[in-house]
């Protein structure tokens, strides 16, 4: 009789697998076993050679919906003798390592337990979980995946969860964080003092406090998140007021899908996104301002996820239905995720507190997703879709990743795992958070980085940190790892055109490059175009007042006749010491990002106050465009070249907003034309830079990006003009995206 041993490695823990190997074990009466180590799951089999086959099929192609099989190693084997299939107790092995799934959002059983009345146990119980959907990544502590090694270990199951646990036909069988109403964690409500709330079931109480104005902070799978009564003006303005976040669009949760179609457009991918099992916070268009401005201003997206745990489900009843549901951290900080600390740290903002009893080992920030061009694109990678990983040929390498929206990358020889958002690493506090990570991946995937890849960026607060590194260290361009880590998404590693359009990153002449144009491989890049530079008066100043930008960009285009081509919106700005440092020099680090020359067109076009969160000026400007009647109209520009280095000379485009703004142009109409110009500008090099070295294939990466009209009017100008355009999906093209790109430039330059 043959005998065989399998290996199976991909996402093949915490997701059904060992109960799927036995039912399809007895299906076709096989004996032998499986069990889970950290290179993967073990099977053992025993039977014919053509059950075996058909085992192997099923194992292929029936695989749990959560599992994604990477490999099946299959080896003939001894006959045991086996008269029972069985599950065994998992093993672990050194220098081995299995991919982790991520948090997945409730699932539909769980979801018809939660409401079943008849089901004691179960009904209204805030942690009901199962092996297909539940805490993961968060809870997680050491690999493999098993109870003892997660926050679910300090809780002993239940007879009846033990029985479902221990019964290979259950949908709860080696569910690692199952529980009930008898034996799992427990909700309390306190108020901001810290006194529990007793008498009433915390949750009813809670919908009575949030529909009575309050704001909460509610701890859910990643961490906590500020919730109040989304149809509230007042609530949302104090929660505003409190979080000290005057203008930055708040992030909404909604009962159900009956309840987005209420507020906002959704096509059928979008309707997909938002019905999946990660359930992301996803970009979706107004429908009409039936809510409160205040959530988001002018906007015309708002952020919208459903309900994904079943504690959040039960937040919502008939009358309410839309809550603001925002990370809770103070401005810049991480998200706060201990109980203690959320006492401590909330206490000024949240009137009450709903927590409980799992501990989060690793935080995890909600994911923002959009759908452009028929696809869904990250703009944060989080929970549901970190820690990701990619097939790589490379050694024990450490990417750092970037400065603000920071992820980090870290390879072993066959895999390179990005890490979930960790957060602008301008506090000492992010740093920390970013160190404990760092700790807990090569823990945890038992990799010991020999290589250290960063960005050149000397301001970069992750500098120190590097010095004291004793391992090899290669610097990276920000740019090129931007191209590089939308070619290693979509497994390219050959000559591309890369075009960066981003905010800033340091290049080679220690200028802030933005607008590149490069030609490069993982190897090694050549810069084949770009913005011609112009002045940042006061450097990071000039981000925060857009219209010291503007100022900057009226002097290029007219020099001292400037006062009479200035806005009035302008004319109560300090121009005068911008002058002067623009005339003397003094200050004016130069730049040639797209970021701020976006940021420096706002100014123009009456972007007057200081920006309250990243971006916020190339939204404004976006907005505006998206307001716009449809236009094909654009304003003049003009290419240099000087050794296959082509430049753009925004003199000309400012003279052309200038003379628009003074016939009385709608603001609307120029940020389109605007747009429009951009658009054609990557066209005409890019097809300079074709002529020059033959290669058609395009890569489109940088935060600039994520402006869809940018994006998708460059995509199409391109596709026109029969160029292959690569883009991102699951990496995002801002600065998140940064650390894979390293990745993989510095595997590339060690290889030998
Ligand atoms: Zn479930
Ligand atoms: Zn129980
Ligand atoms: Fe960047």
């Amino acid at each position: 009789m043959p005998s065989v041993n399998i290996l199976v490695r991909g996402i093949v823990q915490g997701v059904g697998f060992r109960p799927f190997v036995y039912q399809l074990a007895h299906l076709y009466g096989l004996t032998g076993n499986v069990k889970n180590s950290s290179t993967g799951v073990y099977i053992h089999l025993e039977g014919t050679s053509s059950h075996i086959d058909s085992f192997l099929e099923d194992l292929q192609n029936k695989n749990p919906s959560l599992s994604k099989i990477e490999e099946i190693q299959t080896t003939s084997a001894q006959v045991d003798g086996d008269t029972t299939f069985s599950i065994l107790t998992s093993t672990l092995s050194e220098d081995a390592f299995t991919l982790l799934s991520p948090d997945i959002a409730i699932c539909p059983d769980c979801l018809n337990d939660l409401n079943n009345i008849e089901d004691s146990r179960r009904y209204h119980y805030a942690f009901t979980n199962c092996t297909n959907c539940g805490p993961r990544f968060s809870i997680i502590k050491k690999l493999p995946y098993d109870r003892p090694l997660t926050t679910m270990q300090n809780f002993n199951m239940c007879p009846s969860c033990k029985e479902e646990y221990e019964n290979p036909l259950d949908r709860r069988f080696h569910a690692q964080p199952t529980c009930c109403k008898a034996c799992g964690p427990a909700l309390s409500l306190l108020d901001f003092q810290g006194n529990t709330l007793l008498g009433t079931d915390p949750i009813t109480k809670t919908r009575t406090l949030i529909k009575s104005g309050a704001i909460l902070a509610v701890k859910g799978l990643g961490g906590f998140h500020l919730i109040c009564d989304a149809t509230s003006q007042k609530a949302i303005q104090t929660l505003r007021n409190r979080k000290n976040r005057p203008t930055k669009p708040l992030a909404l949760m909604m009962k159900d899908l009956g309840t987005v179609l209420q507020y906002c457009c959704l096509n059928t991918q979008e309707e997909e996104v938002l019905l999946g099992n990660k359930k992301p916070i996803l970009l979706l268009k107004k429908k009409s301002e039936q809510l409160p401005y205040n959530i988001c201003f002018d906007n015309p997206s708002l952020g919208v996820m459903l309900p994904y745990t079943p504690l959040h489900h039960m937040l919502f009843d008939e009358d309410l239905t839309v809550l603001v549901a925002t990370s809770a951290n103070h401005s810049g900080l991480p998200m706060i995720f201990k109980n203690l600390e959320a006492l401590e740290e909330l206490k000024d903002i949240a009137d009450y507190f709903l927590m409980h009893d799992r501990d989060i080992y690793i935080p995890i920030d909600d994911s923002v997703v959009k759908v452009v061009l028929g696809e869904e694109r990250v703009i944060r990678n989080a929970r549901g879709y970190a820690p990701s990983y990619f097939h790589l040929v490379s050694n024990e390498v450490l990417a750092l990743g970037s400065e603000f929206k920071n992820t980090f990358c870290i390879s072993n020889n066959n895999y390179c795992f990005m890490s979930q958002y960790i957060g602008d690493m301008d506090t000492l506090e992010t740093m920390h958070h970013f160190n404990n990570n760092v700790n807990h991946f090569k823990k945890m995937y038992n990799i010991n980085p020999k290589l250290i890849a960063y960005d050149y960026h000397p301001n970069f607060s992750y500098q120190d940190y590097v010095k004291s590194y004793a391992e090899e260290k290669i610097g990276i361009y920000h740019h090129h790892a931007h191209i590089a880590s939308c070619m290693a998404e979509n497994n390219i590693n050959r000559y591309v055109i890369g075009i960066a359009f981003d905010g800033v990153g340091y290049g080679d002449d220690e200028t802030l490059w933005g607008s590149e144009f490069l030609v490069c491989n993982l190897k090694e890049f050549k810069r084949c175009g770009h913005l011609d530079y112009f002045k940042m008066p006061g450097g990071d100043m000039a981000t925060l007042y857009p219209w010291r930008l503007a100022i900057s960009l009226l002097y290029e285009a007219f020099g001292e006749e400037l006062e009479g081509v200035l806005p009035s919106y302008l004319s109560d700005k300090q121009i005068a010491p911008v002058l002067s440092m623009l005339k003397n020099n003094i200050s004016c680090p130069l730049t040639c990002s797209i970021g701020r020359l976006f940021d420096g067109v706002a100014g123009l076009l009456g972007f007057t106050h200081k920006i309250s969160y990243e971006a916020e000026a190339c939204i404004y400007l976006e907005n505006l465009a998206l307001s716009s009647p449809d236009t094909d109209s654009n304003y003049k520009f003009v290419i240099t070249e000087r050794d296959t280095l082509y430049t753009i000379d925004s003199i000309i485009l400012i003279q052309g907003i200038v003379h628009d703004l003074s016939i009385g142009c709608l603001h609307t109409f120029i940020s389109r034309k605007f747009h429009n110009t951009l658009c054609l500008i990557g066209l005409e090099i890019s097809k300079k830079i074709r002529n020059d070295c033959g290669i058609n294939q395009i890569v489109l990466s940088g935060g600039v990006f994520q402006n869809e009209l940018l994006f998708s009017g460059l995509y199409t100008l391109l596709i026109q003009h029969n160029f292959e355009v690569i883009t991102h999906k699951l990496v995002p093209c801002n600065d998140s995206g940064l650390s894979l790109g390293q990745l993989v430039i510095a595997s590339e330059l060690i290889r030998k």
